[in-house]
């Protein structure tokens, strides 16, 4: 009698059940289905343990065929820009990771403005994410936006110094750079506790727009809660690396032996290696990712179209002045050098369109109803485009 009842109440309750409580399913098998990527930069003087770090982090060796320069050579170096790809898996889960590093940076006699070259590799990398958006082919447009720079600060000095100001005020407003205290095995813990204080001052003082980590929701519990706080209060993250595993009591573990112990990297007492690697992988990679796209990539963008506006309206009034009739008239097509290629490229989607595969069988099933427009590159497009040269490249609108 109680089962019948049960039975009923479950017809009832399907009934009213739509079946939206499946959409969190249906985007996470979709994001699984297509993989993750991230781009983290490092930043710093060379010899603080950048790549030593990251080959901690990830558990992986990025910096197989790196080549060190020598004194000489590094004196006459300038920042060079290089990017590693590995592609990682965890319990099915794909992950792109793309490390960017900058080696020669803070190295030379002179750094005055060494900062430039990673800037203009990050405003590239936008333009690039710009032009990809505003073309034909949106579909497989590949972010190469940078996420996350960890800037690495010397233990040795007191609090930051001249270039690592300039370094993140320069930087501020393109990536968001979550600073490291390196090598933090060099200092007592007292000096940790010390230098983090001055660093986080001097942060204040000279107006740096460090990573932000967005405020926990009030119905968070009290233990998520302590966390975040103690998470906020770690920067900058003490940290320490060892690509070499040693043992330490009875276990195998990453870590610097020295004539007095071993340091592990993973022991929180130690340093605050777990936090950020917890950060930048388990808790924050997303919101990394979305501040990027929201706030860094939004910016460059309105700046973009902010001075095209500005052109285009310079470029009207210098028409409107040769022309006899006064006028006013649509907004010119630029003479362009690329007519021929945005027709090819035309043609190119069309072609696209046409012998694009139907859905995967699998996810036909899955899917029965095609869903709302979610390729917007297969909207039908107005073949109308105008060009406007840029920075000397040259941008089409649809
Ligand atoms: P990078 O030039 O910034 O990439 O620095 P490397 O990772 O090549 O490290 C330079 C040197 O510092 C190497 O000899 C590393 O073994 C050492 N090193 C790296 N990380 C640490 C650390 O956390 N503490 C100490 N004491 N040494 C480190």
């Amino acid at each position: 009698m109680c089962v019948k009842d049960d039975n009923e109440r479950r017809k009832d309750h399907d009934k009213e059940y739509v079946g939206f409580a499946t959409l969190p399913n249906q985007v996470h098998r979709k994001s699984v289905k297509k993989g993750f990527d991230f781009t983290l930069m490092v930043a710093g003087e060379s010899g603080l343990g950048k790549s030593t770090l990251v080959n901690s982090l990830f558990l992986t060796d990025l910096y197989k065929d790196r080549n060190l320069l020598n004194a000489e050579e590094r004196i006459t170096q300038t920042v060079e820009i290089t990017k590693h790809t590995v592609d990682i898996e965890e319990k099915g889960v794909k992950l792109k990771l793309t490390i960017v590093d900058t080696p020669g940076f803070g190295d030379a006699v002179n750094n005055t403005e060494c900062w430039k070259s990673v800037a203009d590799y990050i405003d590239q990398q936008f333009e690039q994410y710009f032009r990809d958006e505003s073309g034909l082919n949106r579909k497989n447009i590949q972010d190469n936006r940078v996420h996350c720079c960890l800037y690495f600060i010397s233990p040795f000095g007191h609090g930051l110094r001249p270039l690592d100001v300039e370094f993140m005020k320069a930087l501020h407003e393109k990536v968001n750079i979550v600073p490291v205290l390196a090598k933090a095995d060099t200092l007592t813990p007292a000096e940790v506790k010390k230098k983090k204080i001055k660093i986080r001052e001097e942060i204040e003082q000279y107006g740096i727009k460090i990573y932000q980590f967005p405020d926990c929701d009030s119905d968070e519990d009290e233990d998520f809660k302590q966390q975040d706080q103690e998470l906020k209060d770690s920067i900058p993250f003490a940290v320490i690396g060892s690509n070499t595993v040693v043992e330490a009591k009875g276990k195998r573990v990453r870590g610097r032996l020295y004539p007095w112990g071993i340091v592990e990297v993973e022991n929180p007492a130690h340093c605050d290696f777990v936090k950020l690697r917890n950060m930048l992988v388990r808790t924050h990679m997303q919101d990394l990712k979305d501040v990027t796209r929201e706030t860094h990539y939004e910016n460059y963008r309105a700046h973009c179209i902010q001075s095209m506006t500005r052109m285009v309206v310079k470029e009207r009034n210098r028409n409107k002045l040769t022309r006899e009739s006064g006028t006013d008239f649509p907004i010119p097509m630029v003479p362009s050098v690329t007519d021929t290629e945005t027709e090819k490229l035309i043609r190119e989607k069309d072609e696209e369109v046409r012998h694009s595969p139907s859905r995967d069988p699998h996810e036909q099933t899955q899917h029965p109803e095609p869903e709302p427009c979610e390729d917007p590159a297969s909207e039908p497009h107005p073949k109308m485009c105008f060009n406007v040269t840029i920075n000397e490249h040259c941008m089409i609108f649809e």
